[in-house]
């Protein structure tokens, strides 16, 4: 595996960094995680976009154009042997505020570090995709925009982490993040969506949601497949009472969900708008051409 840290490559083991990072001392940073399907970046244009836009809200300045920036990214699928027909990966790019002395002024980090590492990710077990997985209300209630907006992909997941630990420690595989008026935000690394009597429906971005890039595809493919979508305020009660419900993610891709809060989602199975989704979004992503 070969590792992009500002402008040079290292193998894993020789891929470090400054323990004076702000990165590493403050999660003062912005990062991506992408797909390789069939060779090719996934929606790169999106993710490259969502970062800047990360760091832009974060006075962060990327040391690379955009267009820069992207060809290192596709250097990396190359130069790792990602970029044949079939072949599938995972993509981490991360922007540190870079090195700077013990204080957090990141006026005293001169130049943001950039780091890609091209590899694989496997979230869940395959049998899990097929059987769904639980999910569980959290305490922790979602960062409101006041204080870190949820749009800001940044490198300070403890609000992510917190409710994933609190998920866990109650059983269910992921946890469901509420905002601070009681509806539903998100899950820890995952967009959520219900599906009620055919309409596929979604938390607003402005809920304390992440613009997900998956979550952007399925409602792409959703509409090329004739599903009626609606992004709208959602509450536990609709996805109690929800026929069917799934998350999405880079990492996750589409996991189907069939408990929530102990209760069975429709009849506790994989529905078919689910199923629908999944194979038409994996289609998709084969032969998405940029
Ligand atoms: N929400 C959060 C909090 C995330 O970290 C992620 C990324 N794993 C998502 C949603 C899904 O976004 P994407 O589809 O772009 O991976």
């Amino acid at each position: 595996m070969k590792i992009f840290i500002d402008g040079s490559y290292f193998e894993k083991d020789q891929a470090v960094v400054s323990v004076f990072d702000h990165g590493l001392l403050y999660g003062d940073g912005v990062f991506e995680g992408l797909r390789i399907y069939n060779g090719r970046i996934f929606k790169l244009k999106e993710h490259v976009d969502r970062l800047y836009a990360s760091a832009k809200a974060l006075s962060l300045e990327i040391p690379y154009t955009r267009d820069e920036f992207s060809r290192i990214l596709n250097d990396g699928v190359e130069i790792n042997g990602k970029s044949g027909s079939g072949q599938s990966g995972y993509i981490r790019a991360v922007v540190t505020r870079g090195s700077g002395d013990l204080g957090l002024d990141p006026d005293k980090c001169v130049r943001a570090s950039v780091i890609v590492i091209t590899g694989d990710i496997q979230l869940y077990p395959e049998e899990l995709y097929r059987s769904g997985i639980s999910i569980a209300s959290v305490s922790v209630r979602r960062n409101s925009v006041d204080s870190l907006d949820p749009r800001i992909k940044s490198l300070n997941y403890l609000n992510n982490i917190l409710a994933k630990i609190e998920a866990k420690q109650s059983g269910a595989a992921e946890g469901l993040i509420l905002n601070r008026d009681g509806f539903i935000a998100e899950c820890t690394a995952d967009n959520i969506f219900i599906v009620k009597d055919g309409v596929l429906c979604t938390p607003l971005l402005t809920c304390g949601a992440l613009g997900g890039i998956t979550r952007g595809a399925v409602l792409e493919v959703a509409e090329q497949e004739g599903i009626s979508v609606l992004e709208t305020v959602l509450a536990q009660y609709d996805l109690y009472t929800a026929d069917e419900c799934f998350l999405t993610g880079s990492g996750a891709e589409i996991i189907p969900v069939v408990t929530a809060d102990r209760r069975a989602i429709g009849d506790g199975k994989v529905g078919p708008v689910t199923e629908k989704l999944r194979s038409a979004f994996k289609k998709y992503a084969e032969s998405y051409g940029g």
